[in-house]
């Protein structure tokens, strides 16, 4: 089995649409500085880099799902060019009602993706913007990061915060290297500051 970094797309990987609206153009997904490099930093780490997407804009006849996929496909080429491997993209073209198993704060597109790429959840993680992607990583068993501007305020119990994906990329290598598999501890410090605090007799893993 292998691991997964679930990384939400809006906000995480480009920058959000204004409230209420939604990228339903090339033009419009602007990709945010450093999400290159931290797709780099999880394929050298082993991770698996799962992209999963609450996309109403479909339900909404705002775009069809076949350019939305094709805009996939644009972004997966995009960041291939920069050395930067997405396993794969999920997305949820549902609206609220009726309720599917795949909106976030579900966490069905989750447990989809595990099922087609052999991953293990309780060794994943779920990097999100929104209060819906950690519930989502929360409710498959993930570990979960949420980005938020200040790196603090709106925590609504992700182990880790940072202000954008690469840092918070760089904060769960730095939590991972620090907490022996299987002994995870609840009241573990949410902000990873684990950098050289080496206790003693714990067992390394690499
Ligand atoms: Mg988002
Ligand atoms: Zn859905």
């Amino acid at each position: 089995m292998k691991k997964a970094a679930f990384l939400d797309r809006d906000g995480v990987l480009n920058r959000k649409a204004p409230e209420g609206q939604y990228v339903t153009r090339w033009e419009e997904m602007k990709f945010l500085p450093g999400a290159d490099a931290a797709i780099r930093l999880l394929n050298e780490a082993g991770f698996l880099v799962v992209v999963v997407s609450n996309q109403r804009c479909v339900a909404k006849g705002l775009i069809t799902s076949g350019d939305l996929e094709a805009m996939h496909a644009r972004m997966h080429r995009e960041f291939a060019a920069a050395g930067a491997r997405i396993d794969a993209i999920y997305y949820c073209p549902h609206d609220y009602e009726p309720p599917c198993s795949c909106r976030k704060p579900k966490p069905g597109m989750l447990f989809d993706a595990a099922q087609a790429l052999d991953i293990d959840l309780g060794a994943s993680w779920m990097i999100g913007d929104s209060t819906q992607d950690v519930e989502a990583g929360m409710a498959a068993g993930c570990s979960t990061a949420q980005l938020i501007e200040d790196g603090i305020s709106g925590n609504r119990g992700a182990r880790v915060t940072a202000p954008s994906l690469l840092e918070a990329v760089h904060k769960i290598l730095q939590f991972e290297s620090a907490v022996v598999p299987m002994q995870s501890d609840p009241a573990a410090p949410e902000t990873g500051s684990s950098t050289s605090s080496s206790t003693s007799g714990r067992p390394k893993k690499s």
